[in-house]
């Protein structure tokens, strides 16, 4: 990750010093009106006592809305909606307000993908990596993409996730669950139903049958899902960690546990 000063710098807008984030996004796909359309990094402050409020409201916790607010209160520019940014912007922010709160150093359980074992690790934040976004979308300024299926070779225009259609995902996902006690994840057709904008030769209204009754071969659906993944623009939370136990070196993903705002006091 490319180093920030975490507000050891010059930068003070109306009297409170900022500091940058760098999206990984780069504000490419941000449409004119957005406020972080062109920009490769947005502006935001350290947390600071009126944080400690949000973290510590009940109601925002029960709510799962207190990191959004968290987000917002630290944002110089309160035009931002945090849930209309793609994730991995979201988790860029995220990541920067935890290490300018409580430090780049977070402590927390993690397990061995080798051996199965649980222990302690001190992660250090500030290592994560940053994958930027390195395609250039359909249009400047337009959260659209193109890929062309290998198998039927149908062109698809597709969109990356925002934060807000990945949480909708998961909620629809959790309550049909609940109400048909289903078995099969649908969240795979879910996210590329939402994602998918056009395939070529399909008209609009028939792209959800092609997704879900099999037309679109297995093949094609996974290269798509590849490709996305792959130009995703994110920051990746993860770090290689040997094992107390069996040795193994493995990258660890970083598990978002309680402790990532709510550390333990010692
Ligand atoms: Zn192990």
């Amino acid at each position: 990750m490319e180093k920030i000063s975490l507000l050891g710098n010059d930068n003070v807008a109306d009297d409170v010093p900022y500091d940058l984030i760098k999206l990984p996004s780069k504000g490419i796909v941000y449409d004119e009106d957005h406020p972080l359309h062109g920009e490769e990094d947005v502006a935001f402050r350290a947390p600071g006592a009126p944080e400690e409020n949000i973290l510590t409201s009940v109601a925002l916790i029960k709510k799962g809305t207190v990191i959004n607010t968290l987000i917002r209160s630290l944002l110089i520019n309160k035009s931002i909606d945090p849930t209309d940014l793609l994730i991995g912007d979201k988790s860029a922010i995220t990541l920067m307000i935890r290490i300018a709160g409580f430090g780049k150093e977070y402590k927390t359980k993690t397990r061995c993908p080798s051996c199965g074992n649980d222990f302690a690790h001190e992660f250090d934040l500030s290592k994560c990596q940053y994958k930027f976004l390195q395609v250039d979308p359909v249009v400047k300024g337009k959260n659209l993409f193109d890929f062309t299926l290998p198998f039927s070779k149908k062109k698809v225009l597709f969109s990356l996730l925002t934060d807000k259609q990945d949480v909708e995902i998961t909620k629809a996902q959790t309550n049909r669950k609940k109400a048909m006690g289903g078995e099969v994840d649908t969240i795979i057709t879910d996210r590329l139903l939402t994602q998918i904008k056009e395939i070529e030769g399909i008209p609009r209204e028939g792209i959800a049958d092609f997704v879900n009754s099999g037309k679109m071969s297995m093949r094609d659906s996974r290269a798509l899902r590849n490709y996305i993944n792959k130009i995703n623009p994110d920051v990746l939370l993860e770090e290689k960690v040997s094992c107390n136990l069996c040795s193994a070196e493995e990258v660890h993903t970083i598990p978002l546990g309680l402790e990532f705002f709510w550390p333990k006091m010692e």
